[in-house]
């Protein structure tokens, strides 16, 4: 037999996937160089829909426009409420 060392640290250091499997345990696969997950949980080259896709909009609600609108009203609710604060 050989007495070749194998040297695999590197590979077991790498950053690993984490995606929740069917099992209900984390996906402990490699994740792709560049992404948070492994080839098959959605770090492949191409994987991901297009920028502006509309083909699974319903209502908008989740979009980023309606996400920032959001959060712009609620600051300045915040900074009304303060105003109100300290008028009192
Ligand atoms: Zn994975």
């Amino acid at each position: 037999m050989s007495d070749h060392i194998r040297n695999t640290s590197p590979m077991l250091a790498s950053l690993r996937c984490g995606a929740k499997t069917r099992s209900g345990d984390a996906c402990r696969s490699p994740a792709v160089h560049g992404k948070q997950r492994c080839r098959m949980h959605g770090g492949a080259q191409g994987s991901g829909a297009p920028k502006a896709n509309q083909n699974a909009c319903k209502h908008g609600l989740f979009t980023g426009d309606a996400i920032a609108e959001r959060r712009q009203i609620q600051a300045l609710l915040c900074e009304a409420r303060k105003l109100l604060e300290e008028m009192k």
